[in-house]
């Protein structure tokens, strides 16, 4: 039997600078871990023939499927600040793209698929551990309902990989709305390549941002554009207690989809100033800044864009200017819309950022687990606050607190049945935890055993619902447990 998929190449359409085509490299003994099945189909692809072993073979890299044209992506990007023109897939090749079966196209991209033009010294390869915490962080944050890359399958290489120790080899099958970073708009503008990024920001506008393409101003619609998703997209993460952990231009999608999982974590206790990543020493990405920073980012891709925006510099710039100068107001509003639900009002009212503030601060006070205090409150709309109150050192804050929530929502009469069940679908009870996340990668890495993996896949792809017999998923970790520190993808 030989593999087809329906693949196509949009993106090799874009001048030659932007890609270089090449195959990816062939593994030793791939082995699938897991297959995305329901993503499968939602792409219009057989399950069963991805999970036959030509199809394992195909998601390894060690065979190319036929027809396939598969490419790297070039792009540049400010990391930690610092801008880097040339970095580009140094370990990712981009299979190709399929159009679901609801008429979007995506990408499918194999990370950890051996070296490319991009790899400067890297390796080309990822370790399984990294591709497990991928796997199941972002199909975590698709069923938390934040836009993400997906994960359409794990398989293991048979192959060591090198780092501070041996380490077993994997590839992540990736799916994404696109690979457009605002570092590929860099990589363009530093080029001084204008028709090449005027022909990315087409494509992308395409692909994103169909409507813009009939605005006065394109390219002034585009960066609009990017410039909401984001400040939607960084708004849910603060939301859930997400940090991404490596928020650089380069891992910062046009589409507005979370992208590169690296030392992301979940934040437990609640603490705006938490950092993991073991690489952020002066906290730049630590959870509470990651709306500044993403500001920060989409400064650097409107100055990609200025060429485009106007043929004259200066009304480049204000149209520039106002088009970021959008960012705080649809964050904020995006921010204090998300806390609303998550306190159970559905109106909006003056008092009401002050009310949700009152309440982050008391949990910074008490480190209160973030998660769990949302969920408990849930409980709380229907008169069982027990639970809630045992996290709170400080009876006599949370009661005044409690007070003050009460009176509100008598504004809004609403059955408390009703307003519980409404919270609970904005409160997961279950996230990827960073133990539970660390305990399955060791149990996969050390001793081959998967069956943890995938169970915290399974419970983390429905987590707004409570199960008995899962407390142990829903419960912040023992003194013994925490985790304080992730390690970058690499
Ligand atoms: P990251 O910080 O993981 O987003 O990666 C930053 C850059 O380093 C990207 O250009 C990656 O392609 C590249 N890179 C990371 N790991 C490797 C590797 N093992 N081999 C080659 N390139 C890599
Ligand atoms: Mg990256």
């Amino acid at each position: 039997m030989s593999i087809r998929l329906p693949l196509q190449y949009t993106y090799a359409e874009l001048p030659e600078a932007l890609f270089a085509r090449l195959d990816p490299t062939p593994v030793a003994a791939p082995r699938l871990v897991r297959l995305n099945v329901p993503l499968a189909e939602a792409l219009g692809l057989d399950p069963a023939a991805l999970a036959s072993a030509e199809g394992v073979a195909v998601l390894a890299g060690s065979r190319v499927p036929d027809g396939a044209a598969p490419m790297a992506l070039a792009y540049a990007g400010h990391q930690f600040g610092q801008f880097v023109p040339r970095l580009g897939d140094g370990r990712a090749i981009l299979l190709g793209e399929v159009v679901g079966r609801d008429g979007q196209r995506r990408d499918i991209q194999l990370k950890g698929s051996g070296r490319t033009p991009y790899s400067r010294g890297g390796d080309g390869r990822a370790a399984l551990g990294p591709v497990l915490r991928e796997y199941v962080v972002s199909e975590a944050m698709a069923a938390l309902g934040v836009p993400t890359t997906r994960a359409l399958a794990a398989v293991t290489t048979g192959e060591w990989v090198y780092r501070e120790a041996a380490l077993p080899g994997a590839v992540l099958a990736r799916v994404a709305a696109s690979h457009i970073r605002v570092g590929t708009f860099q990589y363009a503008a530093a080029q001084g390549d204008l028709d090449a990024l005027r022909a990315l920001a087409d494509h992308a506008i395409a692909r994103h941002d169909p409507a813009a393409a009939e605005a006065a101003n394109p390219y002034r619609a585009f960066l609009d554009g990017v410039v909401a998703r984001q400040a939607s997209l960084v708004a849910r993460w603060l939301l859930i207690g997400f940090i991404h952990g490596v928020m650089n231009t380069d891992n910062t999608s046009v589409s507005g989809e979370t992208i590169d999982y690296g030392p992301c974590a979940f934040m437990d206790e609640y603490d705006p100033r938490t950092v993991f990543s073991s690489i952020d020493h002066m906290g730049r990405y630590a959870y509470g800044n990651q709306p500044r920073i993403m500001h920060w980012n989409l400064v650097r891709l409107a100055e990609a864009l200025l060429p485009l925006l106007d043929a004259d510099e200066e009304r480049a710039v204000a149209a520039a200017k106002a088009s970021l100068g959008a960012f705080s107001d649809l964050y904020h509003a995006a921010y204090l819309d998300g806390l609303r639900r998550k306190l159970g009002l559905a109106e909006a009212r003056e008092e009401d950022a002050a009310l949700a503030q009152d309440l982050l601060t008391l949990m910074a006070e008490a480190r209160a687990d973030f998660t769990l205090t949302f969920r408990r409150l849930s409980d709380a709309a229907e008169g069982d606050d027990a639970a809630l109150r045992g996290m709170f050192a400080d009876a006599a804050g949370l009661e005044a607190w409690l007070a003050r929530w009460r009176a509100r929502l008598e504004a809004e009469p609403m059955a408390s049945g009703a307003r519980a069940a409404a919270m609970r679908g904005a409160n997961p009870v279950y996230i990827p935890r960073n133990h539970l996340v660390e305990a399955v990668i060791e149990a996969a890495v050390s001793r081959e055993d998967f069956a943890p993996f995938e169970q915290l896949v399974d419970v983390l792809a429905r987590p707004f619902e409570e199960w008995a017999g899962l407390e142990r998923y829903a419960t912040p970790p023992q003194p013994e447990e925490r985790v304080t520190q992730t390690f970058c993808g690499t």
